[in-house]
């Protein structure tokens, strides 16, 4: 029996994707019937950009270790996006000429990541504050010398030092765990092969694009299982 025999999309791919109650379902609170159509296109579009494997990202084995595979201990998570499908807006504020967007799917891809892993990112972080936290207490402690304090400039000017030299040996230092480390642990997104397929099939990450990705780290996956969504066939509506 359809779950909605009022709705367009009941039962299909993305209904399932959503999985809400019709009535907290944004699909289900659209006008007209059209709307509805064309997401549940869209979002077809979205799912045929996406590669068989993309579970096992949610797998019991952390995608981030190299070598030996250790258990999971949480979800990284990380927005990625693609241009597909076509998506365009009014120029200003959504009214006048209608430009292409940058974005037409956004997927909060979640991976698993093992404890040991997610210990090598917190430790990338942990150098560069430790760093700053280091030099500038020891540019404050020079300002207690009284040739320096009697100075009314110079502990304005220790101080200014201390917190660029520790920025820099911040960088220096966290570029030498990278080095080390990266014989263990993958630090890009990227570099795990399920998300390699994907970038070359066109994705990429919102935010940033730097060496280390930056993930928010999670209890549980903010993506539902892809092939849990695709099993849903014409068959199940009727
Ligand atoms: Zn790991």
């Amino acid at each position: 029996m359809p779950k909605n025999e009022k709705c367009v999309v009941t039962d299909t791919t993305v209904c399932k994707f959503i999985d809400k109650d019709c009535k907290d379902c944004f699909i289900n609170n659209m006008k007209d019937e059209q709307s509805a159509q064309k997401t549940l296109e869209d979002f077809e579009v979205t799912l045929s950009l996406l590669p068989d494997d993309i579970d096992e990202l949610q797998g019991d084995e952390c995608c981030f270790c190299i070598s030996k595979k250790q258990k999971r201990a949480k979800y990284a998570i990380v927005d990625i996006g693609h241009s597909e499908p076509e998506t365009t807006r009014g120029a200003i504020f959504g009214f006048g000429k209608k430009v292409r967007q940058r974005i037409g799917s956004l997927l909060p891809l979640s991976i698993s990541i093992c404890k040991k892993c997610r210990g090598a990112f917190w430790m990338l972080d942990i150098i560069k504050w430790a760093s700053l936290l280091f030099f500038g207490s020891v540019a404050i402690g020079i300002c207690f010398i009284p040739a320096v304090n009697e100075n009314p400039v110079l502990p304005y000017g220790v101080v200014m030092i201390g917190i660029v030299i520790g920025y820099i040996m911040g960088k220096v230092l966290s570029t030498l765990y990278l080095k080390a480390k990266g014989r263990q642990t993958r630090f890009n997104v990227f570099d795990i092969p399920v998300c390699a397929k994907m970038k070359e099939n066109g994705w990429f990450t919102i935010q940033d694009n730097s060496e280390v990705t930056h993930f928010l780290f999670s209890r549980k996956p903010m993506l539902r299982r892809i092939s849990d969504v695709r099993e849903c066939t014409s068959a199940d509506r009727d």
